[in-house]
């Protein structure tokens, strides 16, 4: 793996640049645009030339407002239509695709969200070129790197495609801002053909937490915790003290101590807050590869030969029922 740092590497990649049209999709949900897919502006911004958005759902006008300020888009591209509302791939992909044949953009950035992983590989498979996801760094425009074997591989991988469709990971990428921009906005095409697919319902576990997968500070728990009883009444304060997002372990969640939604790790969440901070969690290769990528990471685990202290830049060997509390009611002083 090469490195580039930041200003070289944009200016080494001024020549493609009038070639370059990057289409950002930007995903929202109910009439709000989502930081996380505000990295794939940053993307599109290191690959130069011109950025433009690309929004769909009904009552757009705000959010297609909202994203005209981001810095860096050019143009939004907009499709009102309350069929794109839920962001289903079935019915998104093809308007997608339509939008880009017309459009004409080399390349095509989405989020590695839930959204982004189930969007970009149809949309390339209708385009028929390769899909390229989870990038964490752009070497040039057709050259980029992303982690594989779970982190523990790192590849560079080059697409002689026409078009080059593309998931970010957002922790590789910040936010564009969201303001100083002035793109122009525009209707998209919508052949309105008929959606195969319908949104029925949604169960979503409500938390006035901050997001996992955005939060500063995290607080994550696992097998170590015993019951989800012991995790709520350890973690919980611990994570309100701080102000931090609550995070899991896989047998954390498979236990039933916390939900689905918090797992950390190659089959969860990909997280690099300024603090992670885990109690009761060993640091498989598995979980170590949602979160190694954390500014902090401090742990709490009564095993001193635990893996998570071979990453860790802060360790305290110790009974977590002891020392969680502990810390909580330092931390609350
Ligand atoms: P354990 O490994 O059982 O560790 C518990 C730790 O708690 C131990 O280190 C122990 O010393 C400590 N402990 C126990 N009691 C106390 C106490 N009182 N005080 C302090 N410390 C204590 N895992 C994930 O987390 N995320 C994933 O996304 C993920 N994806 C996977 C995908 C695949 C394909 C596979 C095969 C596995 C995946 N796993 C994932 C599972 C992973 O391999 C581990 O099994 C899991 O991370 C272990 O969780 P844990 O650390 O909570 O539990």
């Amino acid at each position: 793996l090469k490195s580039h740092s930041g200003p070289t590497y944009v200016a080494s990649l001024s020549a493609f640049s009038r070639l370059l049209s990057s289409l950002a999709v930007l995903e929202q949900k109910d009439g709000k645009l989502l930081q996380g897919a505000l990295g794939s502006v940053t993307a599109a911004q290191k690959l130069g030339g011109s950025i433009t958005g690309f929004i769909a759902g009904s009552n757009i006008k705000a959010v297609a407002e909202e994203a005209a300020k981001v810095k860096g888009i050019e143009k939004i591209i907009a499709v009102d239509n309350a069929s794109y509302d839920k962001g289903l791939p079935e019915n998104y992909a093809p308007l997608l695709v339509e939008n880009i044949k017309k459009g004409g953009f080399t390349h095509i950035l989405a989020g590695h969200s839930a959204f982004g992983k189930s969007l970009m590989p149809r949309v390339a498979a209708l385009l028929d070129v390769q899909q390229i996801s989870d990038i964490t760094a752009i070497e040039d425009e057709k050259t980029f790197v992303r982690p594989i074997y779970a982190g523990n591989a790192i590849a560079t991988v080059e697409s002689s495609d026409d078009i080059k469709v593309i998931t970010i990971r957002g922790t590789a990428f910040a936010a564009a801002e969201t303001e100083g921009g002035s793109a122009s906005i525009e209707d998209g095409v919508d052949s309105n053909a008929e959606c195969a697919t319908e949104w029925v319902s949604e169960q979503l576990s409500k938390s006035d937490r901050p997001d996992l997968a955005t939060a500063g500070k995290v607080v994550s728990g696992g097998r170590g915790l015993k019951s989800k009883e012991e995790f709520d009444r350890v973690m919980l304060p611990l994570a309100d003290a701080l102000g931090a997002a609550i995070g899991a372990s896989r047998a954390a969640v498979d236990s039933g101590y916390a939900d689905n939604s918090l797992q950390v790790g190659q089959t969860g969440k990909i997280v690099a807050p300024q603090l992670y901070l885990c109690a009761g969690i060993s640091g498989a290769i598995q979980h170590l590869a949602g979160m190694k990528d954390s500014k902090v990471i401090a742990a709490i685990n009564k095993d001193a030969d635990a893996p998570i202290f071979q990453v860790a830049d802060v360790g305290l060997v110790g009974d977590l029922f002891d020392k969680v509390p502990e810390l909580t009611e330092k931390l609350n002083k």
